[in-house]
């Protein structure tokens, strides 16, 4: 089962952290870190727990300013557990030596499985399996078991069970300069005489965490007996449970953890709600069972099956694993948005970015509640967006760059350059585009699934006052007549002013500019599909008048777009200018040059002068937009776009691209799909490995990218599927790499599943359980009829003639296929 499960075989303290980050385990509500029960924070070990939503401010004084910082707070860690026998020390992984060693995830059951065993330093040798859960369909619970074995020993052994509140968000070490304590008011309580609670507050927020522990000894079916005593300190209880073991016998120690926060509903109290839920819950076996079933709920309509390469294979569905822990079902009862690094470590604080664009359109075809559970976390933060624009000086609504628990701007306004040592102005937040990904999430949201009452209520709303912020950030320009969008920066971070200029920002970002002709124009057309009492209510509510909307139209058709000589779209006015970079020579001097910002700050130069990009910029358009659409939105700007332009523009940018975001290459996969099928293969391949060999070298120990892990996803299910919407119709037009022999997946289209199973010459579609939707697909170009009940079976007839109904008439021979480009 290799396909489903991440494997290591070897104690390797240096790579501790990074395995907690890639083996953490999560329902959404809550997520905790792989790390090991016995581990204790220190340098290669770093548990941790997040509670979705779970945020608090603290203040630093740093660089002779006040800076205030909004975390995910780390909560008391509940994985606690390890014995010694008599009075010997604690077992411990960085003392023992190791016999054998073996950890793995399975993905399919969601557990994660450590089978051990280890010699101490008296020769007693003892087999430890370790098994451990976090609950799908239970929120609130989660539970370890432990099978131990005295190998060669006979004895009296002590297991220590604890609720540890003594943590602090200490997992990044460029945070360690600011304040990290978050929890006060610790309560420890004895409660039965098998189980331990403890709860404490966050310092700002006010957010009350309690978590209750039961642990429990047994052998085979049998309960055993044990001597119990519990011990106490500041923000921290145990339960410490005396046994005696023979050689050759096994013991089975249970702790099941309960975790609920003042935030949650349906309880009276949450010190309550954890011991209720412990007195409810069976044993390991039972929370098993009822686990696994609701992953396998999740799998039936989440996985993307490959008919080829087990490690692609186990990547992907390592990706879809944490994304669905990450949000899952029990998100769309939350008041959250999807933190960038998961809730898998406390990189950029849990905020939430522009990433849930590579996120969102995986969830949209598969379990879109939770899409919509997210999209109104940022219309719950539409009166704050409101007040943001109205500060800056604009109208409408400008959403944050960084957001957290009340939707103001989290971006920190300082950073420090570890290369250097210095604290650097943070301007990240003038990427003011992000507005703008919030309104194509509403858009996508609705052509997937036909969501007119969401748009209605609470999509639409986003969408006009998103429109009305571009429309008031866009100013005339008389010399060229055209509207410019002045001091912000573009997806690139690099480049966050003019070489030399005295305050930041750039003009006329292309990305940005042409983002927001988009938004215009669509936050026009949303008002017809709104239906016309809607459009009169929201017109009302937002004072809106005809005059305004003609506004609109007038600068979503006249936004200024820069081009180079040649014609290339330029990443902002005035790039062009800038010096071109030595990549070779750099490469050469530093190796890994990803953070070139970093570097050339160190050395006293400035990225900000040279033709050098973190991360995808001019690019995010072509991987937004299909070229027809792309087509369309130059020719509403009046700006021509000649096909040749896309070639030379892609290559242009990814020539000045350091790929510093593992967002980029995703980006860059996916536009070079339609040119350049080898490299764009390779740059999946790359992506695919962001995290589960930590590209960035350190970052993924500090949280996944959950943003290039859903991208990824994503280039499988829309890059070889060639899926899309035109028209309110489900186009398909797969391309296969020769490689892959078949792929298969379901999608939720309208409210309804599809089967979809793709080969090297065929294709099927399948509507099992009915289909109401559009009485319509399209195969390649062509439309064809889709009935209630149907499968359709195509067959690819080479790049001329495309898709064609019915079976192929020569058996499979992949190596013969060449395959269409998506994107034709
Ligand atoms: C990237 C952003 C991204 C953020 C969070 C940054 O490094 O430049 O585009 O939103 O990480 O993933």
């Amino acid at each position: 089962m290799m396909a489903w499960t991440l494997d290591y075989t070897q104690f390797e303290p240096q790579r501790e952290r990074l395995r907690e980050a890639l083996c953490a385990l999560g329902n959404g509500y809550f997520v905790t870190r792989g790390a090991a029960e016995e581990a204790q924070a220190g340098d290669h070990h770093y548990p941790g727990t997040y509670l979705a939503g779970g945020y608090n401010r603290v203040t630093t004084r740093i660089a002779g300013q006040e800076v205030e910082n909004e975390d995910l707070v780390n909560l008391p860690n509940w994985l606690c557990l390890t014995f010694c026998v008599d009075e010997g020390e604690w077992f411990s992984p960085l003392t023992v030596e190791w016999l054998d060693w073996r950890q793995s995830l399975d993905l399919q059951d969601g557990v994660l499985r450590r089978e051990l065993r280890f010699r101490d330093r008296q020769g007693r040798e003892t087999t430890l399996l370790a098994r451990r859960l976090v609950h799908m369909g239970k929120p609130h619970l989660a539970a370890i078991e432990w099978q131990l074995r005295a190998d060669n020993w006979s004895g009296r052994i002590r297991v220590c069970s604890a609720l540890d509140g003594r943590v602090s968000n200490d997992g990044v070490a460029r945070y360690r300069t600011l304040a990290s304590h978050h929890l006060v008011m610790p309560v420890t309580e004895a409660l039965e005489a098998d189980t331990i609670r403890l709860g404490v507050e966050t310092s700002q927020s006010g957010l009350r965490v309690v978590e209750a522990a039961r642990t429990r000894v047994f052998v085979g079916a049998t309960p055993l007996e044990v001597e119990r005593k519990t011990i106490r300190e500041e923000r921290y209880i145990a339960d410490e449970l005396t046994l005696e073991l023979t050689s050759g016998q096994t013991v089975t120690v249970e702790k099941v953890v309960a975790l609920f926060s003042s935030r949650d509903r349906a309880i009276a109290d949450p010190a309550l709600a954890a011991h209720d839920a412990l007195e409810g819950a069976g044993r390991f076996a039972e929370l098993l069972t009822t686990h696994v079933q609701a992953w396998a709920w999740l799998w039936r309509r989440c996985d993307v099956r490959l008919e080829d390469g087990h490690r692609t294979q186990m990547i992907l569905r390592l990706h879809i694993f944490h994304l669905l822990q990450t949000v899952s079902p029990h998100s769309v009862e939350l008041d959250v948005g999807v933190p960038a690094r998961g809730l898998h470590g406390e990189a950029y604080r849990g905020h939430v970015f522009w990433d849930e664009l590579f996120i969102f359109p995986f969830l949209n075809f598969r379990i879109p509640e939770i899409t919509r559970a997210l999209l109104r976390y940022r219309y719950r933060r539409l009166d704050e967006a409101r007040r943001m624009a109205a500060v800056a000086g604009y109208r409408g609504a400008m959403y944050p760059w960084q957001s957290g628990s009340s939707g103001r701007e989290e971006s920190q306004k300082l950073h420090l350059n570890p290369n250097s040592g210095r604290w650097i102005a943070d301007n990240s937040a003038l990427q003011r585009h992000v507005s703008s990904a919030v309104a194509y999430n509403v858009w996508r949201y609705y052509e997937v699934t036909g969501d007119r009452e969401f748009l209605a209520y609470y999509g639409a709303e986003m969408l006009l006052e998103i429109a009305r912020f571009w429309a008031s950030a866009a100013h005339w320009n008389p010399q060229r007549e055209r509207y410019d969008i002045t001091g912000v920066m573009g997806p690139d971070e690099f480049h966050d002013r003019y070489p030399d200029a005295a305050s930041p920002g750039l003009d006329n970002n292309t990305y940005t500019n042409m983002m927001a002709a988009w938004v215009l124009k669509r936050a026009i057309e949303v008002r017809d599909v709104i239906g016309a009492e809607r459009r009169q209510e929201l017109g009302e509510a937002l004072s809106l008048t005809e005059r305004e909307i003609a506004q609109w139209e007038e600068i979503s058709s006249r936004l200024f777009v820069a081009f180079h000589a040649d014609g290339i779209p330029s990443q902002f006015e005035g790039y062009e200018q800038l010096k071109e970079f030595d990549w070779e020579g750099y490469r050469h001097r530093y190796g890994d040059i990803q953070r070139l910002d970093r570097l050339l700050e160190a050395e006293g130069d400035s990225v900000n002068r040279y033709k050098a990009s973190k991360q995808a910029d001019v690019l995010m358009l072509f991987y937004l937009f299909s070229t027809e659409e792309l087509g369309e939105l130059f020719a509403q700007l009046g700006y021509p776009f000649a096909g040749e332009l896309l070639p030379r523009t892609i290559a242009y940018y990814q020539q000045r691209t350091s790929d510093g975001s593992t967002l980029s290459r995703v980006v860059s996969s996916w536009v070079l799909a339609r040119l350049d099928r080898p490299r764009s293969l390779a740059l999946l391949k790359d992506a695919l490995e962001s995290d589960i060999t930590d590209v960035q070298g350190g970052t993924t120990a500090e949280g996944i990218h959950l943003g290039a892990m859903a991208g990824t996803v994503d280039l499988v299910q829309r890059g070889q599927t060639g899926l899309e919407i035109r028209g309110g119709c489900l186009r398909l037009n797969p391309s296969l790499p020769r490689r892959l022999r078949g792929l298969h997946l379901r999608l939720r289209f309208r409210g309804h599943w599809l089967e979809l199973a793709i080969s090297s010459s065929g294709m099927t579609l399948e509507a099992a359980e009915g289909w109401e939707g559009p009485g319509q697909v399209m195969a390649g170009n062509q439309v064809h009829d889709f009935m209630a009940g149907q499968c359709l079976t195509f067959h690819y007839r080479g790049p001329d003639r495309g898709w064609h109904l019915g079976t192929p008439p020569v058996p499979d021979n992949s190596d013969n296929v060449d395959h269409p480009d998506p994107a034709a």
